[in-house]
């Protein structure tokens, strides 16, 4: 399959419905952000590996998420998975220049993978952090949109307190397979919208799994 026939197929299934979420998939490159020996598949609607037990996630997938999370122009996005920098860089494209990507992997070679990915394709608006990304990163924080690419066990505490009110956040929780959840923030409140089943690797670190 090709880019255009993925993306055609994507938008036909409704996994893609906006705009800015379309140019943002017509413009990134997947190609960019596999391992050398996959790009024959990195228009196939598939999860693939990147190594580290990990993969770059089904690019239904990251449409589904990408839409769920409303991303606007200029805005702070927090993620937490990077992995290839794939999503991000889709993210990237969708907030702009003014808008900034803050990404964290807990694997240090995944992390310089994606910062070396998203730097051939000339994304300046993100910044990688290699850590432990159930902590969130206080120090950029509210962000006005978080997105988690890896299923946790719950909703970590740090994530909900860095959140921005009237923000927005998508985490996949539980545990074999996970219900794809958004979170709206309230004040004090978060109400919870469930968006289907899905399967994502693991959610490490202080608030993810013990594993
Ligand atoms: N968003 C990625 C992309 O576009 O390629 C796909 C992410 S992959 C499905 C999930 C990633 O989450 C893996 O790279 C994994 O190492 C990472 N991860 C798991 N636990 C983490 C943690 N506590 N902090 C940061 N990253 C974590």
């Amino acid at each position: 399959m090709d880019k255009d026939s993925l993306i055609n197929e994507l938008i036909k299934t409704k996994h893609l419905k906006t705009r800015e979420v379309i140019q943002a998939f017509r413009k990134v490159k997947r190609e960019n952000f596999v391992p050398l020996d996959l790009k024959r598949y990195a228009y196939v609607n598939e999860p693939l590996p990147i190594g580290y037990g990990q993969t770059i996630s089904q690019p239904l997938t990251v449409a589904d998420m990408t839409e769920a999370l409303e991303p606007k122009r200029g805005q702070k996005i927090l993620e937490i998975g990077t992995g290839s920098g794939y999503q991000a860089a889709i993210l990237a494209e969708i907030v702009g220049k003014k808008g900034k990507i803050v990404t964290i992997e807990q694997v240090k070679e995944l992390a310089d993978f994606a910062s070396k990915n998203l730097k051939y394709a000339g994304y300046a608006n993100v910044k990688v952090i290699y850590g432990d990304g159930s902590l969130g990163y206080a120090k950029e924080s509210p962000y006005e949109r978080i997105i988690v690419t890896a299923a946790s066990p719950d909703v970590p505490e740090p994530l909900k307190k860095q959140l921005k009110d009237g923000g927005i956040m998508i985490i996949p929780v539980g545990y074999d397979v996970q219900e794809l959840v958004k979170i709206i923030k309230k004040g004090d409140t978060f109400e919870e919208h469930f968006l289907g089943w899905y399967r994502f690797v693991p959610l490490k670190g202080k608030h993810g799994f013990k594993i």
